[in-house]
Protein backbone atom coordinates (compact mmCIF):
# COMPACT_ATOMS: atom_id res chain seq x y z
CA UNK A 1 0.00 0.00 0.00
CA UNK A 2 1.13 3.15 -0.60
CA UNK A 3 1.38 6.14 2.38
CA UNK A 4 2.23 9.30 2.55
CA UNK A 5 4.71 10.36 5.33
CA UNK A 6 5.35 14.26 6.15
CA UNK A 7 7.93 15.81 8.17
CA UNK A 8 9.08 18.83 9.09
CA UNK A 9 11.88 20.51 6.88
CA UNK A 10 14.95 22.64 8.49
CA UNK A 11 16.16 24.39 5.34
CA UNK A 12 18.85 27.14 5.16
CA UNK A 13 18.04 30.47 4.53
CA UNK A 14 19.79 29.91 0.75
CA UNK A 15 17.65 26.59 0.78
CA UNK A 16 14.49 28.24 1.65
CA UNK A 17 14.77 31.28 -0.55
CA UNK A 18 15.76 28.69 -3.46
CA UNK A 19 12.60 26.60 -2.79
CA UNK A 20 10.60 30.00 -2.60
CA UNK A 21 11.88 30.42 -5.90
CA UNK A 22 11.18 27.39 -7.60
CA UNK A 23 7.46 27.74 -6.16
CA UNK A 24 6.94 30.64 -8.40
CA UNK A 25 8.19 29.21 -11.15
CA UNK A 26 5.76 26.39 -11.05
CA UNK A 27 3.27 28.99 -10.02
CA UNK A 28 3.92 30.78 -12.96
CA UNK A 29 4.05 27.44 -15.50
CA UNK A 30 0.62 26.67 -14.27
CA UNK A 31 -0.71 29.99 -14.78
CA UNK A 32 0.36 30.01 -18.12
CA UNK A 33 -0.50 26.55 -19.30
CA UNK A 34 -3.52 26.85 -17.89
CA UNK A 35 -3.87 30.56 -20.16
CA UNK A 36 -3.41 28.19 -22.71
CA UNK A 37 -5.44 25.80 -22.24
CA UNK A 38 -8.52 28.45 -21.65
CA UNK A 39 -7.23 30.62 -25.12
CA UNK A 40 -7.65 27.67 -27.08
CA UNK A 41 -11.13 26.65 -25.77
CA UNK A 42 -12.01 29.99 -27.42
CA UNK A 43 -10.30 29.60 -30.62
CA UNK A 44 -11.98 25.85 -30.64
CA UNK A 45 -15.62 27.43 -30.91
CA UNK A 46 -15.08 28.50 -33.83
CA UNK A 47 -14.04 25.60 -35.31
CA UNK A 48 -15.56 22.31 -36.49
CA UNK A 49 -14.47 19.12 -34.37
CA UNK A 50 -11.86 18.11 -36.62
CA UNK A 51 -9.80 21.37 -36.78
CA UNK A 52 -10.26 21.80 -33.08
CA UNK A 53 -6.46 22.25 -31.26
CA UNK A 54 -6.51 21.25 -27.81
CA UNK A 55 -3.08 21.88 -26.07
CA UNK A 56 -2.56 17.94 -23.85
CA UNK A 57 0.46 17.08 -21.53
CA UNK A 58 2.64 16.03 -24.26
CA UNK A 59 2.13 18.90 -26.01
CA UNK A 60 2.39 21.50 -23.09
CA UNK A 61 6.27 19.51 -21.70
CA UNK A 62 7.40 19.73 -25.60
CA UNK A 63 6.86 23.60 -25.69
CA UNK A 64 7.60 24.17 -21.93
CA UNK A 65 11.45 22.86 -23.19
CA UNK A 66 11.40 24.77 -26.41
CA UNK A 67 10.66 28.07 -24.12
CA UNK A 68 13.60 27.00 -21.66
CA UNK A 69 16.04 28.39 -24.88
CA UNK A 70 14.44 32.13 -24.73
CA UNK A 71 12.88 32.31 -20.66
CA UNK A 72 16.22 31.45 -18.74
CA UNK A 73 14.27 31.77 -15.44
CA UNK A 74 12.70 28.54 -16.42
CA UNK A 75 16.16 26.97 -16.17
CA UNK A 76 16.54 27.43 -12.39
CA UNK A 77 13.68 25.29 -10.93
CA UNK A 78 14.23 21.11 -11.75
CA UNK A 79 12.50 20.20 -14.97
CA UNK A 80 10.73 17.32 -13.71
CA UNK A 81 8.85 19.82 -10.95
CA UNK A 82 7.97 21.60 -14.14
CA UNK A 83 6.59 18.45 -15.31
CA UNK A 84 4.96 17.35 -12.75
CA UNK A 85 3.21 20.98 -12.49
CA UNK A 86 2.00 20.53 -15.93
CA UNK A 87 0.47 16.78 -15.12
CA UNK A 88 -1.25 18.07 -12.12
CA UNK A 89 -2.59 20.47 -14.24
CA UNK A 90 -3.80 17.99 -16.96
CA UNK A 91 -5.50 15.84 -14.24
CA UNK A 92 -7.46 18.91 -12.94
CA UNK A 93 -8.72 19.77 -16.25
CA UNK A 94 -10.04 16.31 -17.01
CA UNK A 95 -11.10 15.84 -12.93
CA UNK A 96 -12.83 19.36 -12.99
CA UNK A 97 -13.19 21.14 -15.88
CA UNK A 98 -11.22 23.46 -17.54
CA UNK A 99 -13.40 26.57 -16.34
CA UNK A 100 -13.28 25.23 -12.58
CA UNK A 101 -9.46 25.07 -12.65
CA UNK A 102 -8.24 28.24 -10.44
CA UNK A 103 -5.76 30.44 -10.94
CA UNK A 104 -2.41 30.19 -9.00
CA UNK A 105 -1.97 33.01 -7.05
CA UNK A 106 0.34 34.51 -5.14
CA UNK A 107 -1.78 35.04 -1.84
CA UNK A 108 -3.38 31.75 -1.97
CA UNK A 109 -1.48 29.22 -3.35
CA UNK A 110 1.40 27.92 -1.10
CA UNK A 111 4.12 26.92 -2.76
CA UNK A 112 4.71 23.07 -3.58
CA UNK A 113 6.49 20.65 -6.03
CA UNK A 114 6.85 16.99 -6.23
CA UNK A 115 10.26 15.07 -7.32
CA UNK A 116 8.79 12.30 -9.54
CA UNK A 117 11.73 10.05 -9.70
CA UNK A 118 12.97 8.22 -6.65
CA UNK A 119 16.27 7.26 -8.62
CA UNK A 120 17.05 11.00 -8.67
CA UNK A 121 16.09 11.23 -5.48
CA UNK A 122 19.19 10.44 -2.12
CA UNK A 123 19.16 7.61 0.40
CA UNK A 124 16.79 9.49 3.82
CA UNK A 125 19.15 8.81 6.07
CA UNK A 126 18.73 8.88 10.06
CA UNK A 127 21.55 11.17 11.88
CA UNK A 128 20.36 10.97 14.68
CA UNK A 129 16.80 10.77 17.71
CA UNK A 130 15.66 13.80 15.97
CA UNK A 131 17.16 14.72 12.72
CA UNK A 132 16.97 13.20 9.09
CA UNK A 133 18.14 13.98 5.65
CA UNK A 134 17.86 13.36 2.89
CA UNK A 135 19.73 14.49 -1.27
CA UNK A 136 17.31 16.39 -3.75
CA UNK A 137 18.05 17.39 -7.00
CA UNK A 138 19.23 21.33 -7.35
CA UNK A 139 18.09 21.73 -3.65
CA UNK A 140 20.96 19.27 -1.99
CA UNK A 141 21.05 17.79 1.27
CA UNK A 142 18.00 18.75 2.98
CA UNK A 143 17.46 18.05 7.03
CA UNK A 144 14.32 17.48 8.52
CA UNK A 145 12.99 16.25 11.62
CA UNK A 146 12.74 12.81 12.04
CA UNK A 147 9.27 12.18 14.17
CA UNK A 148 7.94 8.82 12.52
CA UNK A 149 9.64 6.10 10.92
CA UNK A 150 9.62 5.92 7.56
CA UNK A 151 8.65 2.35 7.13
CA UNK A 152 9.32 1.79 3.18
CA UNK A 153 10.73 2.93 -0.59
CA UNK A 154 10.61 5.94 -1.19
CA UNK A 155 8.58 6.66 -4.77
CA UNK A 156 8.28 10.13 -4.89
CA UNK A 157 8.70 13.54 -2.53
CA UNK A 158 7.05 16.62 -2.40
CA UNK A 159 7.99 19.97 -0.84
CA UNK A 160 5.48 22.26 0.23
CA UNK A 161 5.47 25.48 2.36
CA UNK A 162 2.07 25.54 4.67
CA UNK A 163 1.77 28.62 6.92
CA UNK A 164 5.14 29.95 7.00
CA UNK A 165 6.65 26.38 7.46
CA UNK A 166 8.35 23.79 4.97
CA UNK A 167 7.45 20.06 5.08
CA UNK A 168 8.60 17.63 3.50
CA UNK A 169 6.15 14.70 2.47
CA UNK A 170 7.92 11.08 0.70
CA UNK A 171 5.39 8.72 -1.00
CA UNK A 172 6.34 5.41 0.42
CA UNK A 173 5.33 1.47 -0.82
CA UNK A 174 5.30 -0.26 2.18
CA UNK A 175 5.61 -3.43 1.32
CA UNK A 176 1.66 -4.49 2.96
CA UNK A 177 -0.92 -5.77 0.57
CA UNK A 178 -4.54 -5.24 1.52
CA UNK A 179 -5.74 -7.42 3.78
CA UNK A 180 -8.32 -9.59 3.33
CA UNK A 181 -11.95 -9.58 4.62
CA UNK A 182 -12.37 -9.74 8.56
CA UNK A 183 -15.50 -11.20 8.91
CA UNK A 184 -16.76 -8.84 11.43
CA UNK A 185 -20.19 -7.30 11.94
CA UNK A 186 -21.15 -4.26 9.27
CA UNK A 187 -21.92 -0.76 10.89
CA UNK A 188 -24.05 2.41 9.17
CA UNK A 189 -21.51 5.81 10.55
CA UNK A 190 -23.73 8.94 10.68
CA UNK A 191 -22.23 12.34 10.28
CA UNK A 192 -23.13 15.90 11.91
CA UNK A 193 -22.39 19.08 13.12
CA UNK A 194 -23.26 18.15 16.73
CA UNK A 195 -21.76 15.07 16.96
CA UNK A 196 -19.05 14.56 14.09
CA UNK A 197 -19.55 10.93 14.10
CA UNK A 198 -22.40 8.69 15.26
CA UNK A 199 -22.65 4.92 14.41
CA UNK A 200 -25.54 2.21 14.52
CA UNK A 201 -24.28 0.80 17.06
CA UNK A 202 -25.10 3.57 19.33
CA UNK A 203 -21.32 5.00 20.07
CA UNK A 204 -20.72 8.71 19.76
CA UNK A 205 -16.94 9.60 18.55
CA UNK A 206 -16.08 13.47 19.70
CA UNK A 207 -13.95 15.20 18.22
CA UNK A 208 -12.48 18.30 19.43
CA UNK A 209 -13.81 21.28 16.84
CA UNK A 210 -12.84 24.47 17.22
CA UNK A 211 -12.28 25.65 20.43
CA UNK A 212 -13.26 29.16 22.28
CA UNK A 213 -9.67 29.87 22.73
CA UNK A 214 -9.12 29.64 19.14
CA UNK A 215 -12.24 31.57 18.25
CA UNK A 216 -10.99 34.62 20.13
CA UNK A 217 -7.87 34.38 19.10
CA UNK A 218 -8.78 34.32 15.28
CA UNK A 219 -11.28 36.99 15.77
CA UNK A 220 -8.41 39.26 17.82
CA UNK A 221 -5.96 38.35 14.59
CA UNK A 222 -8.79 38.87 12.49
CA UNK A 223 -9.59 42.69 13.64
CA UNK A 224 -5.86 43.51 13.58
CA UNK A 225 -5.83 42.66 10.07
CA UNK A 226 -8.68 44.57 9.50
CA UNK A 227 -6.60 47.79 10.74
CA UNK A 228 -3.45 47.25 8.62
CA UNK A 229 -2.31 48.62 5.46
CA UNK A 230 -2.41 45.98 2.26
CA UNK A 231 1.28 44.97 1.60
CA UNK A 232 2.57 45.66 4.88
CA UNK A 233 5.32 43.11 6.49
CA UNK A 234 2.93 43.58 9.80
CA UNK A 235 -0.08 42.41 7.58
CA UNK A 236 1.65 39.73 5.82
CA UNK A 237 2.71 38.39 9.79
CA UNK A 238 -0.95 38.61 10.49
CA UNK A 239 -1.71 36.79 7.67
CA UNK A 240 1.02 33.96 8.45
CA UNK A 241 -0.84 33.78 12.31
CA UNK A 242 -3.97 33.00 11.03
CA UNK A 243 -3.28 30.46 9.06
CA UNK A 244 -1.37 28.63 11.93
CA UNK A 245 -4.30 28.98 14.12
CA UNK A 246 -6.04 27.03 10.94
CA UNK A 247 -3.23 24.48 10.35
CA UNK A 248 -3.54 23.79 14.02
CA UNK A 249 -7.46 22.88 13.65
CA UNK A 250 -6.66 21.35 10.75
CA UNK A 251 -3.79 19.41 12.05
CA UNK A 252 -6.09 18.35 15.14
CA UNK A 253 -9.07 17.43 12.40
CA UNK A 254 -6.94 14.82 10.73
CA UNK A 255 -5.80 13.09 13.83
CA UNK A 256 -9.52 12.78 14.80
CA UNK A 257 -10.10 11.23 11.31
CA UNK A 258 -7.36 9.00 11.12
CA UNK A 259 -8.23 7.50 14.90
CA UNK A 260 -11.76 7.62 14.35
CA UNK A 261 -11.40 5.27 10.67
CA UNK A 262 -8.50 2.89 12.29
CA UNK A 263 -11.73 2.35 14.99
CA UNK A 264 -14.59 1.73 12.79
CA UNK A 265 -12.26 -0.03 10.29
CA UNK A 266 -10.83 -2.85 13.25
CA UNK A 267 -13.74 -3.03 14.66
CA UNK A 268 -16.20 -4.07 11.61
CA UNK A 269 -16.31 -6.13 8.02
CA UNK A 270 -18.34 -3.54 6.47
CA UNK A 271 -18.82 0.56 7.30
CA UNK A 272 -21.86 1.99 5.32
CA UNK A 273 -21.35 6.03 4.95
CA UNK A 274 -23.17 8.39 3.50
CA UNK A 275 -22.88 9.84 0.28
CA UNK A 276 -21.18 13.55 0.11
CA UNK A 277 -23.47 15.79 -0.74
CA UNK A 278 -22.50 19.60 -0.59
CA UNK A 279 -25.96 21.49 -1.42
CA UNK A 280 -27.06 19.32 1.83
CA UNK A 281 -24.39 20.41 4.00
CA UNK A 282 -24.87 23.89 3.03
CA UNK A 283 -28.91 23.88 3.56
CA UNK A 284 -29.38 25.68 6.38
CA UNK A 285 -27.00 28.24 5.74
CA UNK A 286 -29.11 28.68 2.36
CA UNK A 287 -32.29 28.35 4.41
CA UNK A 288 -36.05 27.76 2.51
CA UNK A 289 -38.51 29.72 0.50
CA UNK A 290 -40.69 30.48 3.42
CA UNK A 291 -37.80 31.34 5.97
CA UNK A 292 -34.34 33.05 4.25
CA UNK A 293 -31.27 32.08 5.46
CA UNK A 294 -29.93 34.77 7.81
CA UNK A 295 -27.07 35.99 8.27
CA UNK A 296 -25.02 33.24 9.00
CA UNK A 297 -23.32 33.42 12.09
CA UNK A 298 -19.62 33.80 12.12
CA UNK A 299 -19.23 30.56 14.26
CA UNK A 300 -21.59 28.62 12.29
CA UNK A 301 -20.06 29.33 9.13
CA UNK A 302 -16.23 28.38 10.25
CA UNK A 303 -17.75 24.74 11.63
CA UNK A 304 -19.50 24.12 8.01
CA UNK A 305 -16.45 25.06 6.22
CA UNK A 306 -14.60 22.76 8.60
CA UNK A 307 -16.56 19.98 8.71
CA UNK A 308 -17.41 19.90 5.07
CA UNK A 309 -13.78 19.57 4.57
CA UNK A 310 -12.93 17.28 6.40
CA UNK A 311 -16.01 14.76 4.85
CA UNK A 312 -13.86 13.91 1.80
CA UNK A 313 -11.16 13.54 4.41
CA UNK A 314 -12.33 11.24 6.51
CA UNK A 315 -13.94 9.44 3.90
CA UNK A 316 -10.77 8.45 2.04
CA UNK A 317 -9.09 7.58 5.32
CA UNK A 318 -11.50 5.23 5.84
CA UNK A 319 -11.36 3.65 3.13
CA UNK A 320 -7.10 3.60 3.15
CA UNK A 321 -7.59 2.02 6.57
CA UNK A 322 -10.36 -0.40 5.30
CA UNK A 323 -8.07 -1.63 2.55
CA UNK A 324 -5.44 -2.26 5.38
CA UNK A 325 -7.68 -3.71 7.94
CA UNK A 326 -10.21 -5.56 5.86
CA UNK A 327 -12.87 -3.65 5.87
CA UNK A 328 -15.33 -2.39 2.83
CA UNK A 329 -16.69 0.98 2.70
CA UNK A 330 -19.99 1.31 0.59
CA UNK A 331 -21.22 5.09 0.46
CA UNK A 332 -25.27 5.14 0.20
CA UNK A 333 -27.39 8.36 -1.01
CA UNK A 334 -27.82 10.32 1.90
CA UNK A 335 -31.04 11.94 1.16
CA UNK A 336 -33.88 12.17 4.30
CA UNK A 337 -31.74 9.77 6.18
CA UNK A 338 -32.40 12.35 9.74
CA UNK A 339 -36.14 11.87 9.28
CA UNK A 340 -36.31 8.00 8.34
CA UNK A 341 -37.67 5.64 11.27
CA UNK A 342 -35.30 3.00 11.26
CA UNK A 343 -37.53 0.28 12.51
CA UNK A 344 -40.66 1.00 10.31
CA UNK A 345 -38.94 3.39 7.36
CA UNK A 346 -41.87 5.86 7.77
CA UNK A 347 -40.37 9.60 6.77
CA UNK A 348 -41.14 12.84 8.22
CA UNK A 349 -39.68 15.83 9.19
CA UNK A 350 -41.76 16.36 12.27
CA UNK A 351 -40.39 12.89 13.75
CA UNK A 352 -37.31 14.72 14.62
CA UNK A 353 -37.79 16.70 17.89
CA UNK A 354 -34.80 18.27 18.01
CA UNK A 355 -31.50 18.29 17.48
CA UNK A 356 -30.60 14.85 19.53
CA UNK A 357 -34.32 13.65 19.40
CA UNK A 358 -35.76 11.37 17.43
CA UNK A 359 -39.18 9.74 17.87
CA UNK A 360 -41.20 8.64 15.13
CA UNK A 361 -44.88 9.98 14.92
CA UNK A 362 -45.99 6.84 12.76
CA UNK A 363 -44.87 3.71 15.35
CA UNK A 364 -43.50 5.74 18.18
CA UNK A 365 -39.83 4.64 18.29
CA UNK A 366 -37.44 6.73 20.12
CA UNK A 367 -33.72 6.61 19.34
CA UNK A 368 -30.76 9.12 19.36
CA UNK A 369 -31.13 10.89 15.92
CA UNK A 370 -27.97 10.76 14.91
CA UNK A 371 -27.96 7.07 16.27
CA UNK A 372 -31.18 6.67 14.38
CA UNK A 373 -30.17 8.20 11.01
CA UNK A 374 -26.91 5.82 11.35
CA UNK A 375 -29.63 2.96 11.36
CA UNK A 376 -30.76 3.86 8.52
CA UNK A 377 -27.80 4.44 6.55
CA UNK A 378 -26.53 0.42 7.93
CA UNK A 379 -29.93 -0.82 6.27
CA UNK A 380 -29.53 1.04 2.99
CA UNK A 381 -25.91 -0.03 2.68
CA UNK A 382 -26.61 -3.71 3.52
CA UNK A 383 -29.68 -3.80 0.89
CA UNK A 384 -27.23 -2.32 -1.75
CA UNK A 385 -24.43 -4.37 -0.97
CA UNK A 386 -26.34 -7.75 -0.66
CA UNK A 387 -25.55 -8.41 3.00
CA UNK A 388 -29.03 -7.70 4.66
CA UNK A 389 -28.50 -11.48 6.87
CA UNK A 390 -25.61 -9.64 9.04
CA UNK A 391 -27.30 -6.56 10.20
CA UNK A 392 -27.08 -5.89 13.43
CA UNK A 393 -31.05 -6.48 15.18
CA UNK A 394 -33.56 -7.95 12.57
CA UNK A 395 -33.09 -7.94 8.93
CA UNK A 396 -34.50 -4.99 7.24
CA UNK A 397 -36.63 -5.49 3.68
CA UNK A 398 -34.79 -2.68 1.49
CA UNK A 399 -37.73 -0.07 -0.21
CA UNK A 400 -37.73 0.71 -3.71
CA UNK A 401 -36.65 4.30 -3.50
CA UNK A 402 -39.78 5.48 -5.65
CA UNK A 403 -41.54 5.06 -2.09
CA UNK A 404 -39.55 6.65 -0.18
CA UNK A 405 -39.89 9.98 -1.97
CA UNK A 406 -43.35 9.65 -2.34
CA UNK A 407 -43.35 9.54 1.72
CA UNK A 408 -41.19 12.08 1.62
CA UNK A 409 -43.19 14.66 -0.46
CA UNK A 410 -46.65 13.27 0.83
ZN1 LIG B 1 -41.37 4.25 12.97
Amino acid sequence: LLTGRRYRLALSLSQAAYADRVGGICRAVWNAALEQRRAAAQLNRGRTHERAIWPTYISQCRELAEAKHTELWLVEAPAHCLQQTLRDLDRACRQHGLWRVHWRTKRRWEPCFRFPDSAEIGEVRRLGRHAGDVRLPKLGKVRFRWSRPLGGVVRNVTVRQSSGHWYIAFCVEDGATSAAPNGRPAVGVDRGVVVPVATSDGECFHGLGVQSREQRHLAHLQRRLARQKRGSNRRRRTVRNIKRVFECIRNRRLDFCHQTAHVLTTGHGLVVIEDLRVMHMTASARGTVEQPGQRVRQKAGLNRAILDKAWGQFRSLLEWHGRKNGCGVVAVPAAYTSQTCSACRHVAAESRESQAEFRCNACGYGANADVNAACVILAAGLAASGRGGLAVGPPMKRQPPEQDLAYATA
